[in-house]
């Protein structure tokens, strides 16, 4: 599965932008840790669909 979300470090908004978050500038990463399990990445790919739903100007 590819993952082409990122999460900003400063403000916690997911992005698809993989240098710096569009609204505060603030560094990036891959929202999922090294460690993870699939309920894990289960619940977190949920809460991004709910939080792109929601905060539609976070999509392209
Ligand atoms: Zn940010």
């Amino acid at each position: 599965m590819v993952w082409l979300l990122k999460k900003c470090e400063r403000c916690g908004s997911y992005t698809l932008h993989e240098d710096a978050c569009p609204k505060c500038g603030g560094p990036v990463k891959s929202p999922h840790p090294a460690k993870f399990s699939m309920d894990d990445k289960y619940r977190r790919y949920r809460l991004i669909m709910k939080r792109m739903s929601e905060k539609t100007e976070d999509t392209i």
